[in-house]
């Protein structure tokens, strides 16, 4: 049985977490917040005091925070003892300048680094159908290949480390995008004395149907705001689209007022709400 290690328990850590024990992993986990461990270690995880004590315990490190910061101080601190052997694989949505520094930190105390970040929101969390887009070495990727499988559903190989962190801002500006265009679609089909229900009922049946329209529509029209995918992450990632769009020299007009759109929502306080609040930054 392997030893795996979880940091970070959050909307997406939590069940990707209880996945790995589903899978019969032998799963220790930190969180910030220990608390937030409680449901799974009933299920048979084991709580670690710190990110140092879980190291020594496991084959290879999951890891699951908010941004490249939070990834950063996690990996300085699993450093801090020798990760021979140990593969460390980071999930969470972070710049591809993090990734690469992390990369280098880890290979210094002779650990391995998969850049990972998943494709997908809290239903394929946790009836673990995400999509990994991995950056890092085809073969550590295959040697971890029966972890991102309790997890996921699909591997997608995008090159060196950094490459899986560049295609999930790629994906992501396309999310914010369509988030944007489906928020002022349901506002403007109101506004004009439709209902939301239909609206989605036919946006869902055409050329443009996606599992979102039908996802995120629906909740628009329930007026249930609760996060699958908090919007203070999604604006997060379009600040680091916007990063590396300056870095390479791409010309976003659209992903520009995406920044703007998301920083206004998080300043009145939609932060910790799904994406589609959105929507209510338009219906005032
Ligand atoms: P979340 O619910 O906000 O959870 C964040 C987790 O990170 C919590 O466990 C939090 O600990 C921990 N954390 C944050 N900063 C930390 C730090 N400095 N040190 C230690 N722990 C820290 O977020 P989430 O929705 O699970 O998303 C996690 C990552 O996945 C983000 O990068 C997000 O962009 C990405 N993502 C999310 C979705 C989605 O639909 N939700 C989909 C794809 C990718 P505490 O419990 O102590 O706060």
């Amino acid at each position: 049985m392997k030893n795996i290690g979880m940091i970070g328990l959050g909307i997406m850590g939590e069940p990707m977490a209880r996945n790995l024990v589903k899978a019969g992993f032998n799963l220790s986990v930190w969180n910030r917040t220990a608390k937030k461990a409680k449901d799974l270690c009933d299920e048979g995880a084991y709580l670690c005091k710190d990110v140092e004590s879980l190291a020594k315990r496991v084959d290879s490190v999951v890891i699951m925070v908010s941004g490249p910061e939070d990834l950063l101080e996690i990996v300085n601190a699993l450093c801090a003892t020798s990760l021979k052997d140990k593969t460390i694989i980071n999930v969470s949505t972070v710049s591809p300048e993090a990734s690469i520094t992390a990369n280098k930190l880890i290979n210094q105390v002779d650990g391995e680094f998969l850049d990972a970040p998943v494709s997908g929101s809290k239903g394929p969390a946790i009836n673990a159908s995400l999509v990994f887009l991995v950056g890092g070495h085809k073969e550590v990727m295959e040697r971890c290949r029966d972890v991102f499988e309790a997890m996921g559903s699909k591997l997608v190989h995008c090159g060196e480390v950094g490459t899986g962190s560049k295609m999930k801002l790629a994906i992501n500006l396309l999310l914010a995008s369509f988030m944007q265009g489906l928020a002022e679609t349901v506002l403007f089909a109101q506004k004009m004395g439709l209902t939301a229900e239909n609206l989605v009922k036919v946006a869902a049946s055409g050329a443009m149907a996606a599992p979102m329209v039908k996802l995120k529509g629906d909740a628009i029209a329930a007026n249930d705001f609760s996060p699958h995918f908090p919007l203070r992450h999604l604006n997060k990632d379009i600040r680091l689209v916007l990063q590396e769009a300056a870095q390479c020299n791409a010309n976003l007009p659209v992903g520009l007022q995406l920044g703007d759109i998301l920083n206004s929502a998080e300043n009145q306080g939609l932060g910790d709400e799904d994406i589609c609040a959105l929507y209510k930054t338009l219906n005032k």
